[in-house]
């Protein structure tokens, strides 16, 4: 599917009309990281399922976030969803509480590296580059065989207060910024979790039949097949907050759309740009973005980058639509 954006400029009050649609549908939605909470980064499928929305949870108002409505039901169901089981760090690791000690890492991001002007094939046989502005949607996936090759394990750089005992991992490029926007976080008395980080072909493929077995008509929503996840590139974050489970009125909630009512999620609404992060599914951006509401979903992609996309009030997606020929072939 492709956007249009001459159209989508044309009007305020076609802008509208898709504002109040695009509202409708989200409170339709049960709230959760339509790829985030769809598998875990780890190929161990254990963040996944838990932290998954309900999909069967059925709003009962229709409106945008801001206002107070109820909130969608994000508690996965015992049945169906398999209880989560917090894992210790490794033993031979110290968590590392401070952004002090860091692997050498030359965040000179590439993100100034533009990628090719040419389209590079089948969409299933993109191999991205280490520029970090690789564009991947529903329409444009990455090659399954894909995987970043500086991967480093974020137990190894900060505690379990932080990871949650996940195995989370991330591209060596973005961990310094993530370390420093954790330890600024901390230092404003807030408590920033990380969910889930890079995720495996494979593990989103786990993910995907599962969503299609247990909602055939909503998998589309609520997912997303493998290769078509952000979170394949490593440079990605799925943020929680230990505000959250209150705040939604529910145990062991993980994902979900009031994640921007929380201390923490205001304050990466604020700040993330700063450190390279942008958020890649911004309310009312469903139309370009082919997701719905994440504010838990960043993305590493530079400073530059990340602080003009907030001053202009685009997507990382709308940005390379627009200034780029399409990536691949369907
Ligand atoms: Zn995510």
């Amino acid at each position: 599917m492709k956007f249009d954006f001459d159209r989508k400029r044309s009007s305020i009050d076609t802008l509208l009309i898709r504002r109040i649609v695009a509202a409708v549908v989200l409170a339709l939605l049960v709230a959760g990281c339509s790829t985030a909470e769809d598998a875990s980064g780890n190929g161990t499928f254990v963040q996944e399922s838990e932290s998954v929305a309900n999909p069967s949870a059925t709003p009962s108002a229709i409106q945008k976030p801001e206002k107070s409505e109820t909130p969608t039901e994000t508690s996965p169901t015992p049945e169906s969803i398999p209880t989560l089981k917090l894992k210790p760090p490794p033993s031979t690791l110290t968590p590392i509480p401070t952004s002090t000690q860091i692997p050498t890492p030359t965040n000179t991001a590439t993100a100034t590296i533009r990628p090719s002007p040419t389209k590079a094939g089948q969409c299933s046989d993109r191999i991205p580059s280490d520029d970090l502005l690789t564009l991947v949607t529903r329409e444009y996936a990455i090659s399954a065989d894909y995987v970043p090759g500086d991967l480093v394990s974020l137990a190894n750089y900060l505690p379990t207060q932080v990871t949650r005992g996940y195995d989370s991992q991330l591209r060596r490029i973005a961990v310094p910024s993530l370390l420093q926007m954790i330890a600024d976080m901390q230092r404003d008395g807030l408590a920033p979790e990380i969910i889930s980080g890079y995720r495996s072909y494979s593990a989103q493929a786990v993910a995907w039949r599962k969503w299609l077995e247990r909602e055939p008509d909503r998998a589309a929503i609520i997912s997303v097949s493998p290769g078509h996840s952000e979170h394949q590139l490593g440079t990605t974050v799925d943020f929680g907050s230990p505000e959250l489970a209150a705040i939604v009125g529910g145990d062991d909630v993980e994902f979900h759309t009031y994640f921007y009512k929380t201390r923490e999620g205001e304050w990466l609404e604020k700040h993330a740009h700063e450190y390279g992060f942008t958020l890649s599914y911004p309310l009312e951006a469903f139309e370009i973005t082919g997701f719905y509401y994440e504010p838990w979903h960043y993305r590493y992609i530079g400073v530059d980058l990340a602080s003009e996309l907030k001053t202009k009030g685009v997507s990382l997606t709308q940005h390379l639509l627009e200034i780029y020929p399409p990536p691949c072939d369907q």
